[in-house]
């Protein structure tokens, strides 16, 4: 692992270093490079010039370099996966299933093919639409995910024939930057480039004249940032950005069958995760109980460095969420009461107590924000329409659970529910074919499916006389 940035097809140092902290222990592990203003027009130079022939090779010679790059993952991905634990804090296991997500992510994409589609064929007229590449994507990702987040963007946005400027979080280059070295072998220069900033480049590289498009996950305030930016020149966007996703459970379910499924839609990846469940609303009947559940498995929970056997829960990834986190903390300790948790755990490192909060009113800061860590409150509702109404509450609309035995009416719940993706009785399932986003402030346009492939190119309709 060298640290360096790919840009034009070299590996190379930054105009500066960035050191990046082990979120277990609050100190650095790595120094990595840092790009300047500079590289990143040279980044996005390189993309530009490479652009006109990645998009002439065909998705079929596209797809054979992506899979390649998902083989040489492959082939050290016990190695990544400790990479990931180490810069995220996510426990082991859970960095494994990110590595292999995305493994099967560039699997996925490599294997497109982006026929054309024939709109119309009649004897006198046929129509079909080709679908062209934007010309330079920039993928901007954050901290959460430092390897899925990559795959996601980057596997889309190469098979259909753009080339890439991709930049991660400050707080989690590593793999991205390992993924670049993998990379750097395998496609020809420019096509993929890898730049670091420290928080610095974002803006530049969103409004950048000779990018195309794009593709942002992160917090919706950046969002709306990325959004003015791409205005002058009319960029294609695509934007995940936050939720405040309801757990709504209905009176038929078992509540110590349920804890479980909940503890963990909440409390996966130190609940750093735009999906999660980020509150729950239990009915009058098993409140109390669920409540107890929950705080049962809040204390059971095994807290730790994430390369520690047995870690459920690791660290947040780093110090202004901790911070942050606090703060919800202080408002939880005001407002609600506090049955799990509650504080910091008094050692190094951003750990937080996994946190079960009752009896907090809707307009509590914990209920009404994004939390984006292991603090979950609990809230109580007596009627199922009343409930719909709080849960639909707010900007945010990206996701959201219903849990039922009886599948009409749970179905019927989760129809009312103004969020991208609704699941019944599971949560968290996301298959690479099945499109999701946001409604609301949660997010412009799709990723995954035909239409977040979509979301890289252009319909380009050739419509022909035949007499
Ligand atoms: P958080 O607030 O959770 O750190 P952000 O939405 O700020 O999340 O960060 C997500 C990604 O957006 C990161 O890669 C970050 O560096 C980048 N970023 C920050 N500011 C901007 C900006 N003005 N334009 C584009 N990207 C930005």
């Amino acid at each position: 692992m060298t640290g360096k940035m790919l840009i034009n097809g070299a590996l190379v140092d930054g105009a500066a270093t960035l050191d990046v902290i082990n979120p277990a222990t609050g100190q650095p592990f790595i120094t990595v490079a840092r790009a300047d203003q500079a590289q990143l027009e040279e980044a996005v130079a390189a993309a530009r010039a490479a652009a006109p022939g990645w998009a002439a090779l065909g998705y079929a010679a596209r797809g054979v370099l992506i899979a390649r790059l998902a083989d040489a993952m492959a082939a050290e991905q016990d190695a990544l996966a400790h990479l990931l634990t180490t810069e995220q804090g996510k426990p082991l296991a859970q960095a494994q299933g990110e590595v292999r997500a995305g493994i099967f992510q560039l699997r996925h994409y490599a294997a497109q093919t982006g026929e054309p589609i024939v709109l119309r064929e009649t004897a006198d007229c046929r129509i079909v639409e080709h679908r062209t590449p934007l010309g330079v994507v920039a993928a901007i990702t954050p901290w959460n995910f430092p390897v899925l987040m990559v795959t996601q963007k980057i596997g889309p946005a190469l098979i259909t024939g753009n080339t890439v400027v991709l930049k991660p979080a400050p707080t989690t280059p590593v793999c991205a930057l390992r993924i670049a070295e993998l990379a750097a072998g395998i496609f020809p220069a420019g096509v993929l480039n890898v730049i670091v900033d420290a928080n610095d480049l974002g803006g530049a590289l969103s409004n950048h004249p000779d990018v195309a498009k794009v593709s942002f996950t992160g917090s919706t305030a950046t969002g709306r940032k990325v959004m003015a930016a791409g205005a002058d020149s009319l960029k294609r966007i695509t934007l995940e950005l936050g939720g405040n996703d309801a757990a709504i459970v209905l009176d038929d379910m078992d509540p110590r069958e349920i804890a479980p499924k909940l503890f963990n839609g909440a409390m996966m990846n130190a609940g750093q995760v735009c999906l999660a469940i980020k509150r729950v609303y239990a009915p009058d009947a098993i409140y109390d109980e669920l409540c107890a559940e929950l705080a049962r498995l809040a204390e059971a929970a095994t807290v730790d460095d994430g390369t520690r056997q047995g870690a459920q829960i690791g660290p947040v990834q780093n110090r202004m969420q901790f911070e942050k986190l606090l703060g919800y903390l202080e408002d939880a300790e005001a407002n609600g009461t506090v049955i799990a948790g509650g504080k910091p755990l008094d050692r190094d490192g951003y750990f937080i107590a996994p946190t079960i909060v009752r009896d907090i009113p809707d307009d509590a800061r914990l209920v009404r924000e994004e939390q984006f860590g292991p603090v979950l409150p609990v809230l109580r509702y007596t009627d199922v329409d009343e409930v719909i109404a709080r849960a639909n509450t707010g900007d945010y609309g990206l996701g959201g659970t219903v849990w039922g035995k009886d599948l009409d009416r749970a179905v019927d719940v989760a129809m009312k529910i103004d969020s991208g993706t609704v699941w019944v009785n599971k949560h968290l399932d996301l298959p690479f074919d099945i499109p999701f986003g946001g409604a609301k402030q949660s997010g412009i346009g799709r990723e995954g499916g035909d239409e977040g492939l979509a979301a890289y190119t252009q319909g380009h309709v050739v419509n022909i006389a035949l007499c």
